[in-house]
């Protein structure tokens, strides 16, 4: 089975359509969560994942934005975006998200899905300092995580060796793809990035596909186009930092 792995969307249409279009057959989507929060266009992004997925975790700003949570959390450009969001999302959309589920879950055998960490859904991983007693306890080989913004792999070794390390890509332009194979006797925690609002340096919206008969990662970077995403949320009245921080990939 080939699996879709997105996360982060953050209501950038222009991103997810870049990445659908990018993306070779899969036969199931996995939503790490925040599919709102941000960006110009909740409603659309969530017909569209809703379209595409069955198995969904939800991330802070499908929270926040929802109602299911307060924004006592958010600095005040979150906030603001999160209060748009909340005015724009129809009321099914609304429900949609206030019901989404708590990670983690597991869709299949050796596999958990959370947006934040599998002990608290808002803990941000960053780092192998972060990961290392995470992966120590993890009930399944392969956690997939979202929530940082960072395309990243995290493992722990058999021999207890703990390694961080970005996707290997030749070129910083263009689509790319980088593969990860799983070895045996390893744990994994292994973010796609996220579509909507990278943070890792690279503006290309990011995302990863899982074969599972394969045991192979493959991680994808896209361009897409920043100027239209820019230009709805500055047409919106969004805190024109999210605008800007599109091309940053900040
Ligand atoms: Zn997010």
């Amino acid at each position: 089975m080939r699996v879709l792995i997105l996360s982060d969307i953050h209501a950038n249409l222009e991103a997810l359509e870049a990445c659908l279009d990018a993306a070779p057959e899969y036969d199931q989507v996995y939503n790490l969560g925040d599919i709102v929060g941000y960006g110009a266009n909740p409603n659309e992004v969530t017909t569209r994942s809703r379209e595409l997925g069955s198995i969904f975790v939800r991330g802070n700003h499908d929270k926040a934005c929802s109602g299911v949570s307060d924004l006592g959390d958010f600095n005040p450009i979150a906030g603001l975006a999160a209060l748009w969001t909340r005015e724009k999302l129809t009321q099914d959309h609304l429900q949609f998200l206030r019901e989404l589920p708590h990670g983690p879950i597991s869709p299949i055998e050796n596999v958990q899905l959370v947006h934040g960490s599998p002990r608290d859904e808002d803990e941000y991983v960053l780092m192998a300092s972060d990961a290392y007693a995470i992966l120590q306890e993890a009930a399944v080989p392969l956690t997939f995580f979202g929530h940082t913004h960072v395309q990243r792999c995290l493992l722990l070794e058999d021999n207890g060796q703990g390694k961080s390390f970005p996707p290997d890509y030749k070129s910083p332009k263009g689509k790319q793809t980088a593969r990860l194979e799983i070895k045996p006797k390893t744990t994994y925690m292994v973010n796609p990035g996220s579509v909507g609002q990278p943070r890792d340096g690279d503006p290309r919206a990011a995302f990863l596909v899982y074969d599972t008969d394969a045991a192979l990662i493959t991680f994808y970077r896209v361009p897409y186009n920043i100027q239209c995403a820019q230009e709805k949320i500055f047409a919106a009245g969004l805190p024109e930092r999210l605008a800007i921080r599109l091309e940053e990939g900040h």
